[in-house]
């Protein structure tokens, strides 16, 4: 048989790597020139700095044990379970000394994966799966499940400093800001130390989207009177309205993502595995 995964983020990868391990062959197919989609770290000035996804959480055993892998294996650490702005106790968030894009990346280890090609129409195999949020699969094809997702965009920006001037935190919620909505200081999430933040905007001012204004609105909040180099990273499809878990199907082609549960990274993982794990169960070779 022939599965073919459209999409390399997290749900597709983990998808994709459930059916290659349970023998079936697949083959990926990724738009962008590299896997990971919103779990995005990119090098400036040859510093990593994560630009989509902030952290991880784990409450899911199964995923628990994946993030326990990867920190023996040094891809990912605690970080902290201590935001300003949280209301009562935080879970545990986990960062990647290497950026979380490098989880995405030990993900796709071993498997058959197309980049820098855009899929327009289903293509033909068995089974086909559309890992990404429904607005995107909906290019692809006309699924009705992909139309009954509703999505809000965000707008992140890298702020680089000459030095680090503000008192020491993790990360932040700004809750009831018009423009700010997390701050996250990345030289202490990677380790480094560096005079870096990463601001993700409300989704109301991410659809005005000028990265100045948010830049000057992080400086206003922690009191910073440096000037920040901007690097900034528009994400349209951000966050999906809370789904029912699991995955959606239409035929042989199944729909799957961050939209299938509470919007988060172990939500994608999750999809993306159930998926696999329905794709195998139906087309196991019956064992006499
Ligand atoms: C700014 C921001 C902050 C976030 N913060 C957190 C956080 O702190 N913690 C957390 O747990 N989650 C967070 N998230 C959510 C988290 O990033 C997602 O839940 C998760 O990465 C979704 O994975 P996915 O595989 O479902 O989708 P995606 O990562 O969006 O993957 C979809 C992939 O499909 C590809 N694709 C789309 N169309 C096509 C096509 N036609 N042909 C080929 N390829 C295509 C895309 O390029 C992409 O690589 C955040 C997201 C954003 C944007």
């Amino acid at each position: 048989m022939t599965v073919i995964v459209v999409g390399a983020g997290i749900s597709g990868l983990a998808c994709a790597r459930e059916i290659l391990d349970a023998g079936i062959p697949v083959r990926v197919i990724e738009r962008a020139p590299a896997v990971g989609g919103r779990l995005a770290s990119v090098r400036i000035d040859g510093r990593i700095a994560d630009v989509g996804a902030a952290y991880v959480t784990a409450d899911d055993p199964a995923f628990l044990g994946r993030l326990q892998t990867w920190r023996i294996d040094g891809l990912a650490h605690p970080w902290t379970d201590t935001f300003r702005g949280q209301h009562g106790p935080g879970p545990m968030r986990w960062a990647a000394p290497g950026g979380l894009r490098s989880l995405a990346e030990d993900l796709a280890r071993e498997l058959q994966i197309t980049l820098g090609t855009e899929v327009t129409e289903l293509p033909e195999a068995d089974a086909v799966v559309l890992a990404m949020p429904g607005p995107q699969a909906l290019r692809i094809a006309d699924l009705a499940p992909a139309r009954e997702q509703s999505w809000l965009p965000s707008l992140a920006v890298v702020l680089t400093y000459p030095e680090r001037v503000w008192a020491d935190f993790h990360g932040a919620f700004v809750n009831d800001h018009p423009i700010v909505a997390t701050i996250c200081d990345d030289g202490d999430r990677r380790g480094d130390r560096a005079p870096v933040l990463v601001a993700h905007a409300t989704p109301e001012f991410a659809a005005d989207g000028d990265s100045s204004k948010l830049a000057a609105a992080v400086g206003e909040i922690l009191g910073i009177d440096q000037t920040p180099r901007i690097a900034e990273f528009p994400w349209p499809y951000a966050t999906p309205s809370p789904g029912p878990a699991g995955f959606a199907r239409a035929g042989n082609v199944y729909l799957c993502g961050d939209a299938y549960g509470k919007p988060r990274v172990q939500t994608a993982w999750l999809s993306g595995r159930a998926v696999a794990r329905a794709i195998v169960s139906e087309h196991r070779p019956s064992e006499h």
